[in-house]
């Protein structure tokens, strides 16, 4: 298996729609494969195709209520009650903010046998299901951030050499990254969820 190349926030892919897959052969149980072992290498508790630069409609999950799996071509319901709760994002190194989010949310797709797959849950499984789905569209937690909170992380953003940040991680991890990735951009920040903090502000 391999630790793929985390996009950061500038990189197109995370803004471009995704495509369903619909080819379920070898290549893609690797990619399954893949994506959770990136996922747990940098802590996070969900992982979207276009962050490691796969511009196809599979998401991964796992260290998130007791749960583990992967989702392709999944479409997303939710419930009308919102959830308050800090969110961060793998793609976004070391920022997270106040996220508005529903509390419930259902997720039906397939698994990499093409069999079909159905989960649900709430508070943070449910933000999970909602974050990962986003990225398939383009979107980003950031773009879900209201008020005061929107100003703050659109600054930090701008202000964030995500360049140098992902020049000096790579640096920290030169034996395992950068020698099998070349100028990829990884990240590990502290903490879990989508590769962060969870709650924090
Ligand atoms: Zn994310």
């Amino acid at each position: 298996m391999t630790i793929l190349t985390i996009r950061t926030v500038g990189d197109p892919v995370l803004r471009t729609e995704c495509e369903d897959i619909t080819v379920f052969d070898e290549q893609l149980r690797t990619l399954v494969a893949d994506m959770l072992e990136t996922m747990y290498e940098v802590n996070g508790v969900g992982l979207a195709g276009p962050q490691v630069g796969i511009s196809k409609r599979i998401f991964t999950y796992g260290n998130i209520a007791g749960c583990e799996g992967h989702v392709i071509n999944p479409v997303l319901t939710v419930g009308e009650e919102d959830q308050e709760g800090g969110e961060g994002c793998l793609s976004v190194p070391g920022l997270s903010s106040e996220t508005p989010r529903k509390n419930w949310a259902k997720v039906i797709g397939v698994d990499m046998y093409n069999q079909p797959v159905e989960i649900e849950g709430e508070g943070l499984f449910a933000r999970m299901l909602q974050h990962e789905t986003d990225h398939l569209y383009g979107k980003m937690f950031i773009d879900r951030v209201v008020g005061e909170d929107k100003k703050r992380i659109m600054r930090a953003i701008r202000a964030a050499q995500y360049n140098d940040v992902s020049a000096a991680v790579i640096g920290e991890r030169a034996p395992q990254v950068s020698s099998s990735f070349g100028a990829g951009v990884t990240s590990k920040p502290a903490g879990s969820a989508f590769g962060f903090l969870g709650g924090a502000k």
